[in-house]
């Protein structure tokens, strides 16, 4: 509901990972909403009630609102038009395929330029994508031109934190609502629409576009450098065979720091952290920030270095080539509680072990299906089990909690050479040691 008890009329344009959960979040709301997406599977699934990807929680809110009658999908930008007082743009921004690792910014301008020509009132769009600083101010003048409704036409950026595995706790209760506007009328415009959780106490931060386009890339900068900071102490404990674990724990425990994101291991990946750090890294070279521009190199670098850490492991496991090895590797997502397999370390490293000659069986408990379609030469086994049968070696490469529960004892009986690589660091490797088992973990002694 708005902010006078009156359900807003909402459109959200795009239905991926952010979008989907952001229709469904408004919809719970108590708003009216109707989304768009150009791929046509997406909205026939949705409007089934089905979630064309996994995200805890997600199904059953997309049924109770499409139940509710608050919630309805469509292929026609002229029905988006004539029907939403506020449009949400939620289309992806993935990086170019030039090696710039600036954005790409056309399915943007593409669903600004689809909806443009049906905007005859006033209305106000709000971008969620994430975007390279100035991107806005662009999107508003493409907009303003196009649009019957000209400068009637009001625009807001209101970045998005969610994480995969908890979209929709992120969506409806995040730690702050940031606001990037241009008008007072659009500021009061978007906190109607978040009135009940602004009401709740969650702070709502007003400032101009540009701040809030680059609060979304420097909080996403800052939460990748505190992944590399604590791999790189990974590695300078390998060097001196200290504990890396011991040391996140000792640190972290400081408020000052904290102990979130202090998880070392292969790093991150995902559809959101490599590709934004990379945008901004060019975005900071185009304005000659470089002092910038090395950082987040330093930071890209060092966590592409952790999958290369891994493959050495691996291949020192075998006995220095994996060719004709066999490989067992548990989890394919990049990171759990996820199907995303966009930029995931681990199917990284399958597919350099599988480049390299070794027979590599991949296991998740939810991303095969997402995993296979992009790397069809690997195998993919049902169970863990079935994954490790007469292997010589098993990689622990996402951590879904599933795996902390394996047996390493009865693991240890169908493999055909105990040695266990944990990537992630979270398995208990006492324990998989007292069952017989080898086991090297990036950043531990042992
Ligand atoms: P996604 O690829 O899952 O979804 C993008 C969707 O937009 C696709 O379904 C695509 O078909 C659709 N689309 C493309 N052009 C369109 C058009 N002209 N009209 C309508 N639909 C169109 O991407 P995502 O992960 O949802 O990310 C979307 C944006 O949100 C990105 O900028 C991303 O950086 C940002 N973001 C994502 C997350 C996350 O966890 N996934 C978190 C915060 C921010």
């Amino acid at each position: 509901m708005g902010r006078n008890g009156q359900p807003m009329r909402v459109s959200v344009i795009g239905t991926g990972y952010l979008g989907l959960t952001h229709a469904v979040c408004m919809a719970d709301l108590g708003h009216d909403v109707l989304a768009i997406d150009v791929d046509a599977e997406k909205i026939t699934k949705a409007a089934r009630g089905e979630a064309p990807f996994f995200e805890p929680g997600l199904e059953p809110l997309l049924r109770k609102n499409l139940d509710a009658g608050r919630l309805r999908f469509t292929s026609s930008f002229a029905e988006v038009g004539e029907f939403g007082d506020v449009h949400f743009i939620c289309v992806g921004t993935p990086q170019t395929k030039d090696g710039s690792g600036m954005a790409d910014l056309s399915y943007v301008f593409g669903a600004a330029d689809a909806l443009a020509p049906h905007l005859t009132r006033a209305t106000l769009i709000v971008a969620k994508s994430t975007v390279p600083v100035g991107t806005s101010r662009q999107v508003i003048g493409r907009l303003r031109a196009a649009a019957p409704a000209g400068d009637r036409v009001d625009f807001a950026f209101n970045p998005e934190f969610l994480r995969e595995g908890y979209a929709v706790q992120d969506s409806l209760t995040p730690d702050r609502f940031v606001f990037g506007v241009t008008s007072a009328a659009a500021d009061e415009l978007i906190r109607q629409v978040y009135a009940t959780p602004l009401d709740s106490g969650i702070p709502g931060l007003t400032m101009d576009i540009e701040t809030a386009e680059l609060v979304k890339v420097a909080a996403n900068s800052f939460l990748a450098t505190k992944i590399s900071f604590i791999n790189v102490m990974a590695e300078m404990c390998e060097a001196s065979g200290a504990d890396v674990l011991k040391l996140a724990d000792a640190i972290g425990i400081d408020e000052r720091i904290g102990r979130k994101f202090l998880s070392p291991g292969l790093g991150f990946g995902g559809g959101c952290l490599p590709k934004d750090i990379r945008a901004f890294r060019a975005t900071a070279e185009e304005k000659g920030v470089t002092s910038l521009v090395d950082l987040l190199a330093t930071v890209d670098g060092i966590n592409l270095g952790r999958r290369e850490r891994v493959l050495v492991l691996a291949r020192g496991a075998v006995g220095g080539d994996v060719s004709g090895k066999r490989i067992a590797v548990l989890g394919a997502a990049f990171k759990p509680n996820s199907d995303d397999i966009r930029d995931s370390p681990s199917l990284a490293i399958c597919g350099r072990l599988a480049d390299e000659g070794a027979i590599v069986t991949v296991h998740d408990p939810v991303a095969m299906t997402n995993a296979a379609r992009v790397r069809p030469d690997l195998r993919y086994a049902d169970s863990v089990h079935e994954a490790a049968e007469g292997t010589d070696l098993v990689l622990h490469l996402t951590e879904w909690a599933d795996y902390r529960a394996i047996d390493p004892t009865a693991l240890r009986a169908i493999v055909a050479s105990p040695v266990l690589i944990d990537g992630r660091c979270t398995l208990d490797a006492a324990a998989w040691r007292a069952a017989g088992w080898t086991v090297l973990v990036p950043g531990r002694p042992g």
